[in-house]
């Protein structure tokens, strides 16, 4: 029985609190703890058994460490935002609990997506003999533990890997973004890459784009971006030869996006306004609907999933694994909408993992390091169903 703390309220927050409450077999004691107090204890008011909350500043790592020794968790399930990686890390390792995060460490000067920050804590997780769990929400997350359940069920070797995001759903706003404005605005700005025959290769934002029929969607326009987990696909899956992530966006949402980006909207660095410092893209999220409100009238579907080719027994094979999540469905469960609810339930499952023991190690892993198949048994049986298909 595991007992554990979860920083950050947000979207995210309250599904991870939501499903481990409803886990009650696997977490006996939880605690919420965020920026805003009020937010923990809507979230816990909604919850169907009790739990404590908290206000934490986690760029704080002593406070956040403060609080860690108060609460005394098993694990700190990170869900703030990648700025907060590093410093929850560290109070992690100064009061000897585990961690376990969804995004990579974000620099808030830099849109860099990438894992370095973290990879350079490894050998402290590992003197501390302590587990530090990397990016463990859909994707990354799911997407990196299909590709090891491909790995080690059906191929001896993997070539290519396309991984493929694709929400169909509608909320009736004609520009909002589906988790923090902030971290999903740079992602979508920056240059697209993506790896092939030994080295990264750059392509113009979003200027890649190719139609695919996703499975009870249909056609939808996908576009070529660079996203966190093939930074680590690309170390942990050997000899692959092509990995690439693409993610569907409606006309519209596009259109928003060149003229934001056009008027100087999505930049990051500060600009002068009337005496003040203000950041556009901090200020954009200030206009734009908070994400978790976006849920009560989300209609439709999301699937993300992968498209791998490789061999196996020297024959060549194509296979598609995917999850299908409905808007509508997660709202009723949880009051959340599918971008948050696909995140938030593999952060419980990922959680389950190590407070079961089922996953152990003293370092800082990606999740596809360690054995996909107690998380793949696990991912029907708390809300997210996946079906695999071999294509030739
Ligand atoms: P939200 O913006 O909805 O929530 C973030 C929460 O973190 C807010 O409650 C916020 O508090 C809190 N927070 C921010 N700064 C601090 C701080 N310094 N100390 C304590 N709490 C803080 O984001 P989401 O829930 O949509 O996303 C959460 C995380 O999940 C993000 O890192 C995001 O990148 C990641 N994500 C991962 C995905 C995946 O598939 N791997 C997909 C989607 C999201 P306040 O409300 O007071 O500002």
């Amino acid at each position: 029985m595991g007992k554990v703390l979860i920083i950050g309220a947000g979207g995210v927050g309250s599904v991870v609190a939501h499903k481990c409450a409803q886990a009650r077999d696997v977490f006996s004691d939880i605690t919420l703890a965020s920026r805003t107090l009020e937010k923990c204890e809507k979230i816990a008011a909604g919850l169907p058994r009790p739990i404590r909350t908290a206000r934490v500043d986690a760029d704080d790592s002593a406070r956040t460490a403060a609080l860690i020794y108060r609460v005394k968790p098993d694990l700190v399930i990170n869900v703030a935002l990648p700025y907060q990686d590093l410093s929850i890390m560290d109070a992690c390792l100064e009061t000897g609990v585990r961690y376990m995060d969804t995004a990579n460490y974000e620099p808030p000067e830099e849109a860099a997506f990438s894992y370095k920050w973290q990879w350079a804590y490894r050998e402290r997780f590992r003197r501390a003999g302590l587990t530090a769990l990397l990016g463990c929400g859909f994707d990354p997350g799911v997407t990196n533990i299909f590709c090891a359940h491909a790995l080690k069920h059906h191929f001896d070797e993997i070539f290519t890997i396309d991984i493929m995001d694709c929400n169909a759903g509608v909320h009736g706003h004609l520009f909002a973004t589906n988790f923090n404005p902030e971290i999903n605005i740079r992602e979508v700005s920056a240059r697209g890459k993506f790896w092939e025959d030994g080295e990264w290769k750059e392509t113009e934002p979003l200027s890649v784009h190719e139609t695919f029929d996703f499975p009870q969607i249909g056609d939808r326009e996908m576009y070529l971006m660079y996203h966190e987990e093939l930074e680590s696909l690309v170390k942990h899956v050997p000899g692959l030869r092509r990995i690439r992530f693409w993610m569907t966006f409606s006309q519209e949402y596009l259109t928003h996006l060149r003229v934001l980006k056009n008027v100087g909207m999505t930049r990051i660095d500060p600009v002068s306004f009337q005496g003040c410092e203000i950041v556009p893209l901090q200020f954009l999220k200030a206009l734009l609907p908070d994400p978790a409100s976006l849920a009560a009238n989300y209609r439709g579907k999301t699937n993300i999933g992968c498209m791998i080719e490789g061999v196996k027994g020297g024959k060549r094979r194509k296979y598609y694994i995917y999850n299908v999540c409905d808007h509508e469905s997660a709202y009723r469960e949880v009051g959340a909408q599918a971008i948050s609810y696909t995140t938030g339930v593999p952060a419980m499952i990922g959680a389950k993992m190590l407070v079961t023991g089922r996953w152990t190690g003293a370092g800082v892993f990606n999740v596809e390091q360690f054995d996909p198949d107690p998380f793949m048994a696990d991912l029907p049986h708390y809300g997210l169903p996946w079906t695999e298909v071999f294509l030739d």
